[in-house]
C-alpha cells in the first residue's frame, strides 16, 4: 500500500522553529513558504538550493496559507484578525470583520475556482496566554467556517456547527468540503474530521466524520487528484480514502500541524511538524484549483 502512495522515506529538510504551520509551494519562487508562529516569522525552503531563509519577521503570526489563481499567496494572520494576499511581499488585508465584529484569529485557508476564499475561524490567537498572536475577544460570539466572496466583498457564515474548526481541503471536483475541529473532549466534542456536502456555496452536513483518539489529531489537511485525504495525525500523516477508510500512516518524529503538495512536478509531499519541515516523495498531487 505504502508503495502505492509514496517513494522512498522520509527526509528533514530544515530544522529550528518553535511550531511550523501553514506550509504552501509557491510556484514563482520555486519554494515551500510557511510559518514559524511563535517566532512570528515566515520561512521559506529551496528544493533547489536545500537552503531555508526567513522571508518575513513580525508578520503578525501567519498561519494557514494558500496559493490564489494569480500565483498570489493568501495568508491567515492571528495578529491581524484577518485574511490577507502576499503579493511578492507587499502584504494587503482582504477580510477582517463579520457583522461589525472582528474576526477570532483565522487559521487556514483554501479558494475555490469561483475564486472565493473559504478560511476557518478558531481563537487560537486571541486566547489568554497565547504565544500565537494577541490575546483579545471573540467579538461574534463563535467559531465559524466562512466564505468570503473578494469582488463584492460579501462574508458568509458556511459553518457555525463546529466548535474550533481548523484544517479544511476541498474534494477534487469542490463537491465536498472537509474541516478539522481541534476542539476536542476537553471541549465536550471529539477531535474529528467532518465532511460537508457543498451546494450553491453553502455546506451542508452530508453524515460522513471521522472521530480521532487524542494524539490522533487532525490539524491541516490536503486532498489529492484522487480524493484521498492527506491529513496531519499527532505524530503522524494518515491518507484516508474519501469516505474515512484509513489507507496509509506515515509516522513522523514530532507532531505534524499540516501538510502541502509541492516541488516542480507537485508530487512531494512537505510536512510542517514542530520544529522542522519534512518530505515525503508520493505518486500524487494536490487536487486543489491553483496548487
Ligand atoms: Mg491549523
Amino acid at each position: 500500500m505504502g508503495a502505492e502512495l509514496t517513494v522512498g522515506g522520509l527526509e528533514c529538510v530544515f530544522t529550528g522553529s518553535v511550531w511550523a504551520e501553514g506550509p504552501v509551494w509557491v510556484p514563482s519562487s520555486q519554494t515551500v513558504r510557511w510559518s514559524d508562529i511563535p517566532n512570528d516569522r515566515i520561512l521559506e525552503f529551496s528544493p533547489a538550493t536545500g537552503m531555508t531563509r526567513e522571508y518575513g519577521q513580525g508578520v503578525e503570526f501567519t498561519n494557514g496559507r494558500t496559493l490564489d489563481a494569480d500565483g498570489t499567496v493568501v495568508q491567515c494572520s492571528h495578529g491581524r484578525r484577518r485574511v490577507e494576499r502576499d503579493r511578492g511581499g507587499a502584504v494587503t488585508g482582504l477580510v477582517d470583520s463579520f457583522q461589525g465584529c472582528r474576526l477570532n484569529s483565522p487559521n487556514d485557508v483554501v479558494i475555490a475556482r469561483d475564486s472565493s476564499v473559504w478560511f476557518t475561524d478558531p481563537p487560537y490567537g486571541i486566547l489568554p496566554g497565547t504565544k500565537e498572536g494577541h490575546e483579545g475577544e471573540q467579538e461574534y460570539g463563535g467559531c465559524y467556517v466562512f466564505r468570503f466572496e473578494p469582488v463584492s466583498g460579501t462574508l458568509t457564515a458556511v459553518i457555525t456547527e463546529l466548535v474550533y474548526p481548523n484544517g479544511l481541503a476541498f474534494s477534487p471536483d469542490e463537491s465536498v468540503l472537509y474541516v478539522t475541529d481541534t476542539a476536542g473532549p476537553a471541549r465536550g466534542v471529539p477531535l474529528r474530521i467532518v465532511a460537508y456536502d457543498v451546494l450553491d456555496g453553502f455546506c451542508h452536513r452530508n453524515g460522513t466524520s471521522l472521530e480521532l483518539e487524542e494524539g490522533q489529531a487532525a490539524d491541516g489537511l490536503r486532498v489529492d487528484v484522487h480524493g484521498r485525504i492527506w491529513t496531519s495525525a499527532g505524530e503522524a500523516v494518515r491518507v484516508y480514502s474519501p469516505s474515512f477508510d484509513l489507507l496509509e500512516t506515515f509516522p513522523i518524529p514530532e507532531r505534524v500541524s499540516n501538510v502541502c503538495f509541492g516541488g516542480p512536478d507537485g508530487q512531494d509531499l512537505y510536512i510542517t511538524a514542530t520544529t522542522s519541515l519534512y518530505r515525503i516523495r508520493t505518486t500524487t498531487r494536490d487536487a486543489a484549483a491553483h496548487s
